[in-house]
Parts: structure tokens; sequence; C-alpha cells
């Protein structure tokens, strides 16, 4: 099913068999079926394949990406906190539950912070490609693109890894 990027936020926006999808730019609407209102997006990471889904349990990275922070980097990629295995032991003492919270507030920034990765990255990758002026591009033609001009998902991860740790401005190159 064939979604469109709307490219100032970067979500995905279209009809599909789970509802009409829409982007972040858009009043969210509640669905039927599943937790989270979107059938996928577009990997933050390596921008060349899907992410994300409408359970709670998916993963907001591609599974290429996902499969390389498991074994690299350990950043709480998935949508869930228990999927980041994030927990708290029901006698927890006071430190263990500030720790928690402090893990909990880390996966949430870390979270918001993919969108803004992606923004930036397709923002960079649609100039490099030659279409600057565009507000909306088919996802699979994103997909494409990403292929042709970015890094593989294993060295797109390992840059995304590296800003989520350091912060700061997101670097020149990629
Ligand atoms: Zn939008
Ligand atoms: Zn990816």
């Amino acid at each position: 099913m064939e979604l469109t990027v709307h490219l100032a936020c970067g979500y995905l926006h279209g009809q599909t068999d789970l509802g009409e999808q829409r982007c972040h730019c858009q009043p969210r609407l509640k669905w039927q079926r599943g937790d989270i209102a979107e059938l996928r997006q577009l990997c933050p990471s390596c921008l060349s394949a899907p992410a994300g889904g409408p359970s709670r349990w998916s993963v907001l990275v591609c599974r290429r990406c996902w499969l390389e922070n498991r074994a690299k980097y350990h950043l709480p990629l998935a949508r869930h906190s228990i999927a980041n295995a994030i927990l708290l032991e029901a006698n927890a003492g006071s430190a263990e539950v500030a720790k928690f919270q402090e893990a909990i507030l880390g996966m949430f920034d870390i979270q918001r912070r993919l969108g803004e990765w992606r923004r930036v990255h397709l923002e960079r990758l649609l100039a490099h490609a030659g279409f600057e002026a565009v507000a909306e591009m088919p996802e699979y033609l994103v997909h494409l693109l990403a292929r042709l001009h970015l890094p593989p998902p294993e060295e797109a991860v390992l840059a995304l890894a590296a800003w989520l740790r350091e912060g700061g401005p997101i670097a020149a190159d990629w």
C-alpha cells in the first residue's frame, strides 16, 4: 500500500487497510485497530526501509538498523520501554526508581530526536538528488534515493548513535 512522505515533518500519510494514516502536521485520528495510528514510518536512520507500525511493540528503526543497534549501541529504539529492557522490579528502592525514571525520560528524548534526525537527512537527501522544491514524495522513491545516495544501514546507525549520545547540532556530512 503506497504512502506519501510529507517532507516538512518527515512522516507518512495516505490510506491504509487500517484507516487513514496522517502525518504529524495533521490532527491525530483514532484507529479501530492497533495501538498507534500508523501502518509504518520511514526509518529515521537509513531512510531506505520501513520502521514503526501500529503495535506498541514496534521498533522505530528498520530491521537492519535495529539489529545493528542491538549488537553494538543498545539505544532504546523500540517504542515500548519493556522492549528496550527498561524495567522496574516490584520491590525497587528509591535509587532504582530514580534510575528507572531517568532511563524513561532518556528514552523519550531519544525518540523525539529521531524525528529531528530524519527531517534533516531527508532534506539533505532530496537537495543532493535535485528535489529541493518538492513538498511530498512517494515513500518508494525516498527509499530508492536513500539506497542510491546514503550510507547503508550499518553505517547510518553508527552516525545516528554517535549523535544521540553526544547531542549538539547534526554534522554536515553523512
Ligand atoms: Zn506533515
Ligand atoms: Zn534503517
